[in-house]
């Protein structure tokens, strides 16, 4: 079936990804997962001014196509929406794979004096457009990224992010407490200079702001009270943080905050918790916490190749997702403590966690969790995360068969599931053959 924008005549300067096309038109949670799948044999995808004009078979597009339209063909490749990482840090990119600590002990040795370094903007600067570029080749277009406790470090990472065009959202971390003197801002300081960036920065193209406490530990009562007023002046903000990843942290919490029925509490407590809120991790909550992010409208960061490095423990995927009271949730890789900026290696680790937790996670649900629920969860599903006419056009072509390995095992797979099975066990950047934003061309494997 072709779909086309009723109103779009097509123009001169009209690109064609021909290929195999996987996007989805249900939350395959919901229903049967294969049909909420929506799978193009030999597809066309056609963008036009940086957005998705129509969605079809080739056969039934290509009569209609200006001939002058570049067709780009990728036989053998699947065409699916950018994968969107609800969860990670740019700072901590070159320390990536640190051995040995669990949460705590690994933020005091490794993780602080890495982001000390970006004080400096030139180093921020380059640092961030390693990043974005690592990100490109692992076919992630969205990301919901912490920067440091330094302006700088968002300032560097949002103009890079403006030069690609890559819809991306990003804010300054506040810490007025239980870090190193030069990592620490104040609570009056700190919400100063996240409004200056605020107004900078959110809504300027594709770059939108997060209010981000690190977490409890290190913001005072007060510094989360000020976040949670910076979040009351505009509905559109972000806001991201920690939730719950680790036992010895949650304990933790519960010294500082006493008054507080849990640790999802202290932060419903300072307004924080509301549609746009991403909380990573959410590993030890309750079900009154899961009860409470159902009815907020906020977010859940499943990071399972961090959670799996650290020894967090597991995150009950299918328990948050629970019909009854569903709650949204993102896929993050949450570099530096997440092993791979794949969020097809993310899949693999998840799809394990979830065998391990009594749970099957079917490869189309996996696929929709890394792109349309990624989507969902941030609330920008009416932008990106499908592959439908009007939706921006953030795309990565997938080469299932990308390894001699993977080029064997392909030779057996009898389904698309199993396609994209095989592919989110033993993909990872290499499977990557090219990644559009807003249209054009930004990676390119070969
Ligand atoms: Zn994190």
């Amino acid at each position: 079936m072709t779909q086309t924008h009723p109103t779009e005549t097509l123009p001169p300067e009209t690109l064609v990804l021909r290929g195999r096309v996987v996007t989805f038109r249900d939350n395959p949670f919901t229903c049967d997962p294969l049909d909420a799948l929506h799978h193009e044999e030999d597809g066309a995808v056609v963008i036009r001014d940086g957005r998705i004009v129509t969605l079809g078979a080739y056969v039934d597009v290509h009569p209609d196509l200006p001939s002058d339209a570049r067709v780009v063909h990728y036989p053998d490749s699947l065409i699916s929406a950018g994968f969107i990482d609800t969860h990670v840090h740019y700072p901590q990119l070159p320390m990536i794979a640190a051995y040995g600590e669990q949460l705590l002990e690994w933020l005091e040795r490794y993780t602080f004096p890495t982001e000390s370094r970006f004080c400096d903007p030139v180093y921020a600067q380059d640092i961030a457009r390693r990043f974005l570029a690592e990100l490109l080749r692992c076919g992630t277009t969205t990301a919901a990224v912490f920067c440091t406790v330094h302006p700088q470090s968002v300032e560097a990472f949002f103009r890079e992010s403006e030069r690609i065009d890559t819809l991306m959202i990003a804010g300054k971390v506040l810490m007025d407490r239980n870090a190193p003197p030069d990592l620490r801002d104040t609570a009056q300081g700190g919400y100063d200079d996240s409004l200056a960036l605020i107004r900078r920065w959110h809504g300027r193209g594709r770059q939108m702001y997060a209010v981000t406490p690190r977490f409890a530990p290190t913001s005072s009562e007060g510094q989360l009270e000020l976040a949670g007023a910076l979040l009351a002046h505009d509905d559109t903000l972000f806001m991201q943080t920690h939730l719950a990843e680790n036992l010895a942290e949650v304990e933790w919490v519960r010294t500082l905050f006493p008054a507080r029925r849990s640790y999802l509490d202290v932060y419903a407590h300072a307004g924080l918790v509301r549609p746009r809120a991403i909380l990573g991790h959410a590993i030890h909550v309750d079900e009154q916490d899961l009860t409470t992010c159902h009815h907020a409208g906020c977010a859940l960061a499943h990071c399972p190749t961090s959670n799996l490095f650290l020894g967090s423990g597991s995150f009950r995927l299918f328990d948050a997702l629970d019909p009854k009271r569903p709650v949204r949730v993102g896929l993050g890789t949450d570099i530096g403590a997440g092993t791979s900026l794949s969020q097809l290696q993310s899949l693999n680790e998840a799809y394990k966690v979830a065998q391990g937790t009594g749970h099957r996670l079917h490869p189309v649900q996996a696929f929709w969790l890394a792109t349309a629920g990624g989507a969902r969860a941030l609330h920008l599903d009416h932008r990106i995360g499908t592959i439908a006419p009007g939706m921006e056009a953030d795309l990565c072509i997938l080469d299932p068969a990308a390894t001699p390995l993977q080029a064997l095992r392909v030779q057996s797979c009898d389904s698309i599931s199993d396609l994209l099975f095989s592919l989110m066990m033993l993909g990872d950047n290499r499977s990557v053959r090219a990644t559009y934003v807003a249209g054009r061309l930004v990676h390119e494997r070969d």
